[in-house]
């Protein structure tokens, strides 16, 4: 099933007041009710259009929601300060004490700190999967499971869960299928292959300028209400709200966001068939070496690619440090965490954004030391980055003669 995420963006609309043509930034903490009794019944269920406190909602968040909602064919949305509360969120909304989650080992760094370090001290258990296997998550659904946890592509690997018979597996239970699109707006719609909540870092690629950190979770009304609720809900009553300012700007952002991901797919595809020419090792969905690659071709939208993220090998940490260390002095892009931004970025998920999952787990899961994360950037000559790349490659002895 093919979905148009920019097209259901563009039908949105909202002007500010006076009629501008973006909305307007509400920049008040707390709004004013013109009788006492509405507040009260606010503050029993929601009313539209109808605010109460900013961290309960507020309307820049809401238009923000909107927009998320749009793109992941969700009912609701709701907004975070960051990726990580819309998970902590998402999970504690879901799970007590006694509770069981099976997720996937293969997770962005912080996720795994967070279930294997936090989670416990709340008496939440988890157990952690080769993803791919469906027969282990299978065998590992017990009376407690409340969840499977995935990534749609995950980080760092670039290993494509199959959401479809995930799907199948956690409806036959009754239990909710929660995954992470981070890597892939647009090109993967998750709630289309029967996830049940979607969670973005907004940091990434749909906020696209690295300049904020923000997150975003997107379900049905019932459950997206149940994280706003006075008494019970996580959003509410943790308190991860995002500035109306900032939620202003990613908004604006996430109207370029189709472009921008056609463009990092095409560079990160480029690359990837000219690297695996060369010789090199490479990870990336779009290439027929993927184990996942048909799975992928099945399951994504068209027009928006594989998506910017690859990986490859070059054997050691040595020189994996070196060549990133070079390709910054070439200006192809920038040695640093993170992903989505309009340039490259580069960094060794090994000793990052990986470096809290221990180093006897990082070689079961296939996580080499010599293994270089690459965020492709939006480059009009992406030619000109890869020659750049192989003269980086030619200068560290990297490319067999
Ligand atoms: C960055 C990232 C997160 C965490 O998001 P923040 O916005 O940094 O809190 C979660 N999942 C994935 C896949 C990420 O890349």
């Amino acid at each position: 099933m093919s979905y148009d995420p920019a097209t259901k963006i563009q039908e949105l609309s909202a002007f500010g007041e006076f009629g501008g043509v973006n909305p307007s930034i509400t920049d008040s903490s707390t709004y004013t009710f013109l009788k006492s009794e509405t507040m009260k019944e606010l503050f029993e269920s929601e009313i539209e259009g109808c605010f109460l406190y900013s961290r309960h909602w507020n309307p820049s968040n809401k238009y923000l929601s909107d927009a998320i909602s749009a793109l992941e064919n969700s009912e609701a949305s709701q907004i975070t300060s960051s990726g990580i509360s819309a998970i902590a969120c998402t999970i504690l909304q879901i799970c007590e004490q006694g509770d069981e989650i099976i997720s996937s080992r293969t997770i962005y760094g912080g996720t795994y700190a967070l279930f294997k370090n936090v989670l416990p001290k709340f008496g939440i258990t988890v157990k952690f999967v080769d993803i791919l296997d469906l027969s282990v998550v299978n065998k590992n659904i017990t009376s407690k499971t409340k969840m499977v946890y995935c990534e749609s592509i995950s980080n760092p690997l670039l290993d494509v869960s199959d959401l479809p018979e995930l799907s199948k597996i956690t409806k036959k239970h009754a239990i909710k299928l929660v995954v992470d699109n981070t890597f892939s707006p647009m090109a993967i719609t998750p709630i289309n292959h029967g996830a049940d909540i979607v969670i973005h870092s907004l940091t990434k690629f749909i906020n696209g300028t690295s300049d904020c950190v923000a997150g975003s979770i997107s379900s049905t009304k019932d459950f997206i209400s149940q994280l706003s609720d006075v008494n019970n809900g996580m959003c509410m009553l943790l308190g991860p709200v995002l500035d109306s300012f900032r939620s202003a700007s990613i908004l604006k952002n996430i109207h370029t966001l189709h472009i921008r991901m056609k463009q990092h797919s095409m560079n990160a595809q480029f690359i990837s068939e000219g690297l695996e020419k060369l010789g090199i090792k490479v990870m990336y969905p779009g290439l027929k070496s993927h184990p996942q690659n048909s799975l992928m071709s099945d399951i994504m939208n068209e027009k928006y690619g594989y998506s910017g993220i690859l990986a490859i090998d070059v054997g050691n940490e040595r020189l994996a440090e070196s060549l990133m260390e070079n390709m910054q002095q070439k200006n192809i892009g920038f040695l640093a965490v993170s992903l989505g931004y309009f340039k490259t970025l580069f960094s060794l998920p090994g000793n990052s954004t990986s470096s809290e999952i221990s180093d006897e787990e990082q070689i079961e899961m296939g996580l080499s030391k010599g293994i270089i994360r690459l965020s492709v950037g939006i480059d009009d000559n992406i030619e000109a980055s890869f020659e750049k790349m192989k003269d980086s490659m030619n200068e560290l002895g990297i490319l067999k003669k």
